[in-house]
């Protein structure tokens, strides 16, 4: 099922006597999601996540703006008209009763024409249970189950009516390392095999990257970029996007254009050749952008060199860093003298962006290695 939202905006009314001021939790939010997708909708905490998916679902209704599930319009109806299936970071399950109870759950409430045998309920939470493989503990209560195991029950219910669009609020939140790893592996494998338009709502950037066909990235209520994983991270169309993925994070250092070169604290690292302008820019390096190099452009001070095995990563300091430390990747093949105060590094052009110091905005132009001028 296709969704589209159509400059969707949210405001909540301010609430007591003094906090009377209104939040606008969504502003004018507008992206489409090709039927079998699974996007990732990905920002930091308070950005709209959460009330995006409420208006998916219909648990709450845009201020302004329209949801199209299809060719249909949905803004108006209920959710149990929409066909969604909800998944909550704690998973609500119904502690009194047994997995198989929790999953029939939403058959057994289904009236008139929809009303099922009791056959055919317990056919298909069967079937939903073999999907997230909890079909083995369907009599036990959900105090007796694992998070990870809650979690799929969970999921499991959501799946039971066969929903036309899966709607998953930070699933994984409550899980520990390993079982969120598996479990998101596990919900890539569950909507490949059922194909469920799907939308996956997180705060961790890995995660959305691990597993999304799309991410949608969010700032406080505004839809800051949408693409493909890869897309995005190495095309950030702003600070904000280039900062929040990636780890370690992007590297920021004041440059300056001038002369069609970018120059770092007075030293040409890379040709700038499509202008002629003269001006401050914030310079953005991928941490796997750095290149070793004896006669490299950039010199700095040397800090450290972590040894992560297949990697390393150097630890250096740059006048003119605007962080504390500079972190870069280096492939473990490539030895670090580390007796020297000073590492040199050429810079990646593909992973070097220049953002515009004021608006944040990334600055579209093209950069090459010196040696191609
Ligand atoms: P996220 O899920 O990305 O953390 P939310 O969608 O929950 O963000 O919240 C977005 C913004 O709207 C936040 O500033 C939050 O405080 C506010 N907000 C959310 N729900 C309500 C509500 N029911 N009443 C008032 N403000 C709300
Ligand atoms: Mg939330």
């Amino acid at each position: 099922m296709e969704v589209t939202l159509q400059n969707l905006t949210k405001i909540y009314p301010g609430r007591g006597r003094k906090r009377q001021e209104e939040v606008t939790a969504l502003k004018d939010v507008s992206f489409r999601i090709p039927d079998g997708q699974l996007i990732g909708l990905l920002g930091p905490s308070g950005c709209g996540k959460s009330t995006t998916l409420h208006l998916l679902s219909g648990l709450q209704k845009p201020t302004s703006g329209r949801i199209f599930f299809g060719a249909d319009d949905v803004t108006d109806l209920p959710p149990q008209k929409r066909g969604i299936g909800l998944v909550f970071q704690n998973y609500a399950l119904y502690p009194h009763l047994s997995v198989m109870q929790n999953i029939l759950f939403p058959l057994q409430n289904l009236k008139g024409k929809e009303k099922l045998t009791k056959a055919l309920m317990s056919e298909k939470a069967y079937e939903a249970a073999k999907l997230v493989q909890i079909e083995d503990l369907m009599d036990r209560k959900p105090g007796e189950l694992s998070g990870g195991q809650q979690q799929r029950v969970a999921i499991a219910r959501a799946l039971v009516k066969r929903p036309k669009v899966l709607l998953l609020d930070e699933p994984l939140s409550n899980l520990d390392a390993r079982l969120r790893l598996q479990t998101r592996e596990e919900i890539k494998r569950i909507q490949r095999e059922t194909k469920i338009t799907t939308i996956f709502v997180t705060h961790d950037q890995e995660e959305a990257m691990s597993i999304s066909d799309q991410i949608v990235v969010m700032k406080e209520g505004i839809v800051q970029q949408i693409g493909q994983p890869q897309e995005v991270y190495d095309d950030p169309c702003n600070l904000f996007v280039a900062k929040f993925l990636g780890t370690p994070s992007v590297n920021l250092l004041e440059g300056q254009l001038r002369a069609h070169s970018l120059y770092i604290g007075g030293e040409s690292v890379l040709s700038v050749p499509d202008t002629e302008e003269t001006r401050e820019v914030c310079v953005g390096i991928r941490p796997e952008g750095f290149v070793l190099q004896a006669q490299g452009a950039l010199h700095c001070e040397l800090c450290s060199v972590e040894v992560m095995g297949r990697d390393n990563s150097v630890v250096s300091a740059h006048p003119a860093s605007l962080m504390p430390k500079l972190r870069s990747i280096i492939s473990a093949e490539q030895k670090v003298e580390t007796k020297n105060p000073v590492v040199s590094f050429d810079l990646k052009p593909s992973k070097t962006y220049l953002f515009d110091k004021e608006t944040e905005k990334r600055i579209p132009i093209k950069l090459q290695t010196r040696s191609q001028v």
